[in-house]
């Protein structure tokens, strides 16, 4: 069985961190923005809910101010708004690109709006030209949030926007079980986050050591038998495996949430977060990209079937996310044929602010209700992909079509993706 994600954290990394808890001398979250490469100011911190709250904390913006947030998020960004005392106004997204419109953008605006909050999902980059350039125009504070987007340090690249966010927790690319870096554009903003942060309490090692050996049973449970025999355990136990995988990796759940972001980072996952980054090179996404559109190639050749985020200018399929006419049947069908795909993942659909006349987002909502996020990762193959393809279709009551083999591009991959291993 396929799990429908794995954490890209080696076990060597597993071993650097485990030894890193058993160093002694302290090491602060500038230790990672040293080695960052970007054009703007970099700030560290414990995760992206951490900053973002940071950066409204510094912003101290007056209550009740719009913030016009891309209509799909993680609930965590949404909790941090409120507690702010501030109004998240959604923008909806298209289906094909995730961005959201520029005009449409321009249509929220009001002179309550402060920030706007762009979010680049399940691996696509948006472009922000257009978005940059109106946020200039009518002075707010662009925010982009590069969570599921991390395909290599900023240099160089798209860095218009006046804070970008990533995120080294559990589930996003290159993680060390945690950790955040911004890109600030504003010196004098960076200083004071990386000040206020620095009056944070610190988490523990043993804290950060226990993390590591969760993980490590997690990421053993990963691989295909495995996966099958937790499967089969947690079936005996009468519990549903799809809740607790979920619950697992979450993080910062339940009452204590601000508690609980309101923290420095340990040293050792400092230190494992600056190795990490110092040796990510793209070429794991890059067979990521090729593997995500051959099996987007196959799906549309056999079924006429939307994939969110397809004609993105950029899409290394952190996650991939096709729409299909039964998601639930489809999912069960998956894990008939060896495949354990997730719904929804851990987003929500922003809703309209009570009160306030702006459209319901409906392709957010239309993408988190059809889509099937399937899984795709090294060690996969094309030959995977047409399973993977054929499962679908099949598993999904409303396409009638029969699926050939396709083999179209199986001659564009790299030989290492050809072959089963
Ligand atoms: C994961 C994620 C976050 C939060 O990142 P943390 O570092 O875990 O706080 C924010 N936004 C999006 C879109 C995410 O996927």
């Amino acid at each position: 069985m396929w799990a429908r994600k794995r954490f890209d954290l080696s076990w060597l990394d597993i071993g650097y961190g485990m030894i890193q808890c058993a160093r002694i001398g302290s090491v602060d979250p500038s230790f990672v923005s040293q080695g960052w490469k970007d054009s703007r100011h970099a700030f560290s911190c414990l995760s992206v809910r951490t900053g973002f709250d940071l950066l409204l904390q510094a912003l101290a913006l007056p209550r009740g101010s719009e913030i016009i947030v891309s209509a799909l998020t993680i609930e965590g960004m949404l909790t941090i708004i409120e507690e702010h005392g501030l109004v998240a106004v959604p923008v909806d997204l298209d289906i094909d690109t995730l961005a959201p419109k520029a005009e449409q953008i321009e249509s929220l605006i009001t002179d309550k709006t402060k920030l706007v909050l762009v979010a680049h999902l399940f691996g696509s980059t948006i472009d922000l030209e257009a978005i940059a350039g109106l946020a200039q125009r009518h002075q707010l504070l662009l925010i982009e949030d590069c969570a599921q987007q991390f395909d290599g340090m900023p240099e160089g690249k798209q860095d218009i926007a006046d804070v970008s966010m990533y995120s080294f927790g559990p589930i996003k690319t290159a993680t060390a079980l945690g950790g955040a870096v911004f890109s600030v554009a504003r010196k004098e903003l960076a200083d004071q986050l990386t000040q206020l942060e620095s009056q944070y309490p610190k988490r523990s090692r043993s804290f950060f050591f226990r993390r590591l050996l969760k993980y490590s049973f997690l990421k053993f449970i990963s691989y295909k038998l495995s996966f099958a025999c937790f499967i089969g355990c947690v079936k005996l136990c009468g519990k549903d495996y799809n809740k607790l995988l979920k619950k697992s990796t979450r993080g910062f759940s339940g009452n204590d949430f601000f508690r609980l972001i309101r923290r420095r980072p340990s040293s050792p996952l400092v230190v494992l977060l600056a190795r990490k980054l110092k040796r990510f090179n793209g070429k794991a996404l890059e067979g990521q990209r090729k593997l995500g559109n051959c099996l987007a190639e196959m799906l549309q050749n056999d079924a006429d079937y939307q994939i969110a985020g397809l004609q993105a200018p950029a899409n290394h399929f952190w996650v991939f996310p096709v729409l299909v006419g039964d998601p639930e049947s489809v999912e069960l069908h998956l894990r008939v044929m060896g495949f354990d795909a997730d719904r929804r993942g851990s987003m929500v659909v922003v809703q309209p602010p009570s009160g306030r006349d702006c459209p319901a987002p409906e392709n957010a909502r239309v993408i988190l209700d059809q889509a099937v996020f399937l899984p795709l990762y090294y060690p996969m193959t094309l030959g995977t992909m047409d399973k993977l393809a054929r499962a679908v279709i099949e598993g999904d009551p409303t396409q009638k079509s029969v699926p050939t083999q396709v083999d179209a591009c199986v001659r564009s991959v790299p030989e290492s993706l050809a072959q089963d291993t």
